[in-house]
């Protein structure tokens, strides 16, 4: 059923809420008329008829929000009603992060210890759905109807693997080629951009020069380039320089994931990376961005390369010993009578939190006015990183209500419309008539995480309702 103009019924009214569009404007005291998946009415809208009304009298009203870097590949499918982002208000992600597409998948891909992201550390069973080309993954996430959208990416990584015979070498031109097929595959049947994880052992061979042969296809069908860059501790300015390059000579629009400064003698990094970001996005033809999420703890896989700047570690998933997860890595060694490395192998394949970088450089990158908001939580782990059931009431918590790093309205900005713009997302992002009815209605004043890295999957507080496409799928 469609709406006239002039008409004045709709099926859900939202009224008295303070609305924050999503633009980065300041909020505004107006109603919201949802008919069907799409908004259709914003003012005063006090004689509309709606099936449903919602009073939203000291609330905040806000476009939903969209995670920027996610690894929820998998869960859209397995998982449909992705409830640990559904319940920070979370309507679209970003999937396809860190070089590490479920798309298109090789005969290699189990070896490789960063694939299991997805799972939480196991490796796939022979009956895992195996997507041999882009099509196949984006119809099966059409065959599931997620509640939340999904924005894909295709990666370097996955592509290494279905082509490559070893990755510790760059790959030599027919690989590049093949290489290029896949992602223009992937870009043709719908992916929305092109990513790499320069920093894991099968992309760390890899030179400049792969990566921008396959971030040139990906541009060329107007895509991103989204990198989890090479090195994010003492390279990191190098590394920031290389994304750089990669988006100049690619032609391609890039977003630094995950920005940090990890491991102490980087700290303050920060400082010249935002710098750089600075003059690049003044200077480049490219747009140029950057996600971060509000924790000083990252998480990936547990390597020995990676444990000698960490303050602590905890096992987040082990393959061998799934009990042993949420445990420090400290604690576990000591109960074995063993040393850390010794460890790490007999928990391998495993997965950890890594206490590694600084508040006041995490506080610096949120600020930044190009920053979007990206969870990176690992929905795989039985005692996953908080941030997988946190990170965005957290920022609006945390770092609006109590620290004031950045101000409501801009918060949600860099939730909503400022993501959507770098991805191209026409229709959300933004409260506008015609966009997509994605909508989240929370309290400003009690808004907060509950996850912990003791209690990672708690439900947060505050959000009230959450709409996704005309859709009431939070009702608290
Ligand atoms: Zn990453």
């Amino acid at each position: 059923m469609s709406v006239e103009a002039g008409d004045k019924t709709c099926d859900i009214l939202i009224s008295n809420g303070l609305v924050f569009d999503g633009t980065g404007a300041p909020g505004v005291r107006i109603d919201v008329a949802i008919q069907n998946d799409r908004i259709v009415g914003l003012g005063a809208l006090k004689d509309w008829v709606a099936r449903e009304k919602i009073n939203a009298q000291g609330m905040a009203v806000a476009p939903g929000f969209i995670d920027a870097h996610t690894h929820d590949d998998l869960a859209l499918i397995e998982h449909p009603e992705m409830r640990y982002k559904v319940c920070q208000g979370v309507s679209t992600v970003v999937v396809g992060n860190c070089g590490l597409s479920p798309a298109p998948i090789g005969p290699r891909q189990e070896d490789v210890a960063p694939f299991t992201i997805f799972r939480g550390g196991k490796t796939p069973s022979l009956d895992s759905p195996r997507y041999p080309n882009f099509a196949s993954y984006l119809n099966d996430i059409k065959l599931a109807q997620p509640w939340v959208h999904a924005v894909t990416l295709v990666g370097h990584l996955t592509c290494r693997a279905a082509v490559m015979d070893r990755f510790d070498r760059a790959a030599n031109n027919e690989e590049i080629c093949a290489m290029q097929a896949l992602v223009d595959e992937a870009m043709t049947a719908g992916a929305d951009g092109f990513s790499t994880g320069l920093a894991y052992p099968p992309g760390l061979a890899a030179p400049i020069e792969e990566v921008i042969a396959l971030a040139e296809v990906a541009g060329r069908h107007k895509g991103i380039y989204c990198t989890h860059m090479r090195d994010e501790g003492l390279g990191l300015l190098g590394s920031i320089d290389e994304t750089l390059t990669v988006g100049k000579l690619a032609k391609i629009p890039v977003v630094i994931s995950h920005h940090k400064c990890s491991g102490r003698a980087s700290w303050g990094l920060s400082k010249q990376s935002l710098l750089k970001i600075d003059s690049a996005a003044r200077d480049q033809l490219y747009p140029v961005h950057l996600d971060v999420y509000p924790y000083t703890a990252s998480s990936t896989g547990l390597m020995a390369d990676w444990i000698d700047d960490a303050d602590r570690i905890i096992i987040t998933g082990s393959e061998p010993h799934p009990e042993l997860a949420g445990l420090d890595l400290a604690d576990i060694a000591d109960d074995w009578e063993c040393t850390l490395i010794e460890a790490i192998e007999r928990l391998h394949p495993a997965r950890a939190i890594y206490f590694k970088m600084d508040e006041a450089d995490l506080e610096r990158i949120l600020a930044h006015p190009l920053c979007m908001i990206g969870s990176d939580g690992l929905p795989g782990d039985s005692h996953p990183h908080p941030r997988l059931w946190g990170t965005f009431p957290r920022i609006l918590g945390r770092y609006v209500r109590e620290r004031k790093i950045i101000d409501l309205a801009t918060a949600v900005h860099k939730m909503t419309g400022l993501t959507a713009k770098v991805f191209g997302l026409s229709g959300r992002g933004v409260l506008a008539v015609g966009n997509c009815a994605d909508v989240v209605i929370f309290d400003p004043d009690t808004v907060i995480d509950k996850a912990t890295y003791e209690k990672p999957k708690s439900l947060p507080v505050g959000i009230k309702k959450v709409i996704i496409g005309g859709q009431i799928r939070i009702d608290g």
